[in-house]
């Protein structure tokens, strides 16, 4: 087995990744969607390039998707060629957010959130090594490209009951990491909308918030905004049936409005189900303007300002 600091190269998946079963090609999620339909594995083709250039606000190119591997340099290039000048790599655990940090470290188009994301805590609580997990995230923390505490949140989606007083914990402690060393934190909340806001309320954190792929409603989106919390957007905006987050889109404020890909899931409309990376950002940012009939190219400037705010130079 690799060591778990190894760097990200050419062509590997993350080393840490490589287990007896996958004979070194990491986990690779599978040609059968969430609905259990087969999806097809090819990336879709670039689109059109940006006049101006964003930042993905939230990916995970360590996760591996198609039918081709994608080496951390080809995938920021890709991305750059369209406009899509850098990233924010969300770690998930701990070998992932080391993992995000190495990126970080390895090339100038990369910043890096780490965290333990709710499902993981819940189950590391499970194994009983949750704390220990925790000083692990908070020792990358310190790092001078780590600029935010993230993916943390609440999910009560995936994770059952016995497990949401270990992520309420996990989320407290990613919040006081975040104040502590004055990075943003990027919240994943699925289906944990009152909870989640619940708890930032209680431990008054003051820096920025984003809640990455917001999923929230009219009513909350409201109260983001009031709050001067950020809101990212990805595919799902451009999903059917999802209006009412059109809605939360459109009464977003301009300088609290981010993008992502959530990469390699969560791929826009009209590619939904094929992988996804941050190549395809311009997808969902060319949505957004049209949705909030904005202009394209005001709309990116925009987007990178408020990048920048959050997360600083890269
Ligand atoms: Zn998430
Ligand atoms: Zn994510």
């Amino acid at each position: 087995m690799p060591s778990p600091d190894a760097a990200p190269t050419g062509l590997t998946p993350p080393a840490y990744l490589r287990t007896e079963e996958t004979a070194g090609a990491g986990p690779r999620r599978s040609a059968e969607g969430e609905d259990g339909r087969r999806r097809r594995l090819e990336y879709p083709p670039a689109p059109e390039p940006l006049p101006s250039p964003v930042v993905d606000n939230h990916t995970h190119l360590d996760f591996r998707d198609g039918l081709v591997e994608v080496s951390l340099g080809d995938a920021l290039d890709a991305a750059q060629a369209v406009g899509v000048e850098a990233v924010i790599q969300v770690g998930c655990d701990v070998p992932s957010s080391r993992w995000a940090v190495q990126a970080a470290e390895q090339d100038a188009r990369v910043l890096a959130a780490v965290a333990l994301h709710p499902n993981d805590a819940a189950r590391a609580a499970a194994r009983g090594t949750l704390d220990e997990e925790l000083a692990a995230i908070e020792a990358l923390a310190a790092h001078p490209r780590v600029r935010a505490i993230g993916e943390t949140g609440l999910d009560y989606f995936r994770t059952t009951p016995d497990g949401h007083a270990a992520q309420q914990y996990s989320f407290r402690e990613h919040v006081r990491m975040a104040a502590e060393h004055s990075l943003a934190v990027q919240i994943h909340d699925r289906d944990a909308h009152a909870d989640v806001m619940r708890v930032l309320e209680e431990e008054r954190f003051e820096g920025d918030v984003v809640f990455h792929c917001f999923s929230g409603d009219v009513p909350m989106a409201r109260i983001a905004a009031e709050r001067g919390w950020y809101l990212s957007f990805g595919g799902t905006a451009t999903f059917k049936n999802n209006d009412e987050l059109r809605e939360a889109l459109r009464l977003t404020p301009r300088e609290r409005l981010l993008v992502e890909t959530d990469a390699p899931f969560l791929t826009a409309v009209p590619y939904r189900g094929r992988p996804n990376a941050p190549y395809l950002v311009p997808l969902a940012v060319r949505a957004v303007a049209q949705l909030r009939q904005e202009d394209l190219e005001g709309l990116c400037v925009a987007l990178r300002e408020n990048t920048a705010r959050v997360y600083g130079s890269f």
